[in-house]
């Protein structure tokens, strides 16, 4: 038994971040990880690995597509699937031992095995109870099911994420369950490695909670791309055989009953927290009808020293939200002032164009019945972007009428994931859509379309 300041329990981004930032904040800290490897769903089965199959399959895109226009001519690479998981796999061991590095460097001791709380203060992993004066949930999320239907997921015809990134071969038809950001960004590997791939949503447009004008161009491309899509549908149950699948659907708008044949079926309807086998019934921690463990501003729980972060609580599921709470509540928890601004967190789908958002949307804001204007400017008009076959996608940028504030952004193009950082950077220091204007950007880069949606939003652009 040892005892420490700080005991974290899971190691994704939330909970390794955070056993970081208590250390380098001289705090005695430990982590309990279950799995074999660190990094969470995020390095293992998450962010990492799908950015590393969509780089891929992005690479094979573009041989087939762009290379002879620009000279490159010969046969387009073949698909050796085998070893494009084999890089995927290499990739997520770069990271999840680049973590362990990291913990030995900053003299974090990795607890192995499944930790519960058996009452606050204390932590048991294995036959092991250790001390603490803090505990930092950081247990995160596994995929949901789909809502009201007969589906059983195998993880082998019938997958969630972590099944889709290790499929033994590419299929030739995926059903893809839910129009969210896991579900397109999964089904566009897919369709560009030549599986017919269908999307099947519950409601009537793609990526909810996205800007109205980016849902509409984003599923034109993607249609482009390829992908198909039933709108408006409800999957009632999914049937497997041997090495098939049929999924049986109800249009929504008359009832009507359909189905589709697949060999694999991605259920991509959403994560929900996870926290099983950690005792907090027993603990009386309280949660919300979503089953997120509930938090005070400082990331407490109802039960005193012990703290939650990451997908475990409320907010929205992304890895660089876990990683920000994991450091605040460190902060906390060590005397400081923990921060985090949930107005200003970007949200981006790595598909290509990529996607990225940050603020408001024009929808929100009409609701609040809020003044604004809009600058937009589009990709046609970017020297750069034509230059590398980019052309399509805008940047949306959404100023206050009055003060010129900027209120969010919301971009489709080329690298919308990291141009959304500057945009980022101008609202945590309240800045207007002039001051974006007025400053000087490089050229010729993507980033001149973020400058031109700020001068949008006053006097006009100039390439339009
Ligand atoms: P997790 O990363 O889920 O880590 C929790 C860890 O806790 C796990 O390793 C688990 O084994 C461990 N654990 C749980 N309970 C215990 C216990 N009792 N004892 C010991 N260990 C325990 N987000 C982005 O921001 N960008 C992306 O591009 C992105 N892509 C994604 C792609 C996919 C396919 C998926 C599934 C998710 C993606 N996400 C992405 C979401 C992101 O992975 C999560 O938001 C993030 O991992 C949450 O971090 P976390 O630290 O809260 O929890």
């Amino acid at each position: 038994m040892a005892s420490y300041d700080v005991i974290v329990i899971g190691s994704g981004p939330g909970g390794y971040v955070a056993a970081i930032r208590c250390a380098q904040l001289g705090l005695k800290t430990a982590c309990v990880e279950g799995r074999d490897t660190l990094g969470g769903t995020c390095l293992n089965v998450g962010c990492i690995p799908s950015k590393a199959l969509l780089h891929s399959s992005h690479m094979l895109h573009e041989a087939e597509h762009n290379f002879a226009k620009m000279g490159l001519k010969g046969k387009a690479p073949s698909v050796d699937w085998k070893e494009m998981l084999a890089y995927k796999d290499d990739v997520i061991g770069q990271n999840t031992k680049g973590i362990e590095f990291l913990f030995k460097k900053n003299k974090i001791d990795w607890l192995k095995g499944w930790g519960s709380i058996p009452e606050a203060g204390k932590v048991k992993v294995g036959d092991d109870t250790h001390e603490s004066k803090n505990i930092i949930i950081a247990s995160g999320s596994e995929a949901s099911s789909v809502p009201g239907a007969d589906v059983t997921i195998d993880e082998k015809i019938v997958v969630t994420s972590t099944g889709a990134l290790e499929l033994p071969k590419v299929p030739k038809k995926m059903v893809v369950i839910g129009a969210g950001v896991i579900g397109l960004e999964m089904g566009s590997v897919y369709a560009r490695l030549g599986t017919q791939v269908t999307v099947v949503e519950y409601l009537d447009h793609i990526t909810p909670g996205m800007d109205g004008e980016v849902q509409k161009n984003f599923q034109k491309l993607l249609k482009k791309q390829g992908l198909e899509f039933v709108m408006g549908s409800a999957v009632t149950s999914v049937e497997t055989l041997k090495t098939k699948a049929k999924v049986n659907y109800k249009l929504r708008k008359d009832d009507s009953e359909h189905q589709l044949d697949a060999d694999v079926v991605l259920v991509a309807t959403g994560r929900k927290p996870y926290t099983d086998g950690l005792g907090l019934d027993a603990l009386g921690i309280e949660l919300t009808k979503g089953g997120q463990i509930k938090t005070d501003e400082h990331w407490q729980t109802n039960v005193k020293g012990i703290y939650a972060i990451g997908d475990a609580i409320t907010g929205p599921m992304l890895a660089h939200k876990a990683e920000d709470e994991g450091m605040a509540a460190a902060e906390v928890i060590a005397g400081k002032h923990g921060h985090v601004n949930y107005n200003v967190i970007p949200s981006v789908i790595y598909t290509h164009p990529e996607v990225a958002a940050v603020g408001q949307t024009e929808e929100q804001l009409k609701d609040e019945g809020r003044a604004y204007k809009v600058g937009k400017f589009s990709f046609m008009g970017n020297g750069r972007a034509k230059a590398v076959f980019a052309g399509d996608g805008f940047v949306k940028l959404i100023a206050d009428k009055e003060t010129d504030r900027i209120l969010g952004c919301h971009i489709i193009g080329p690298s919308a994931g990291d141009l959304i950082h500057e945009v980022c950077v101008a609202m945590e220091f309240g800045a207007s859509a002039e001051d974006l204007a007025l400053t000087c950007h490089a050229h010729p880069t993507f980033s001149e379309a973020v400058r031109e949606a700020a001068l949008a939003c006053g006097d006009g652009p100039i390439h339009s």
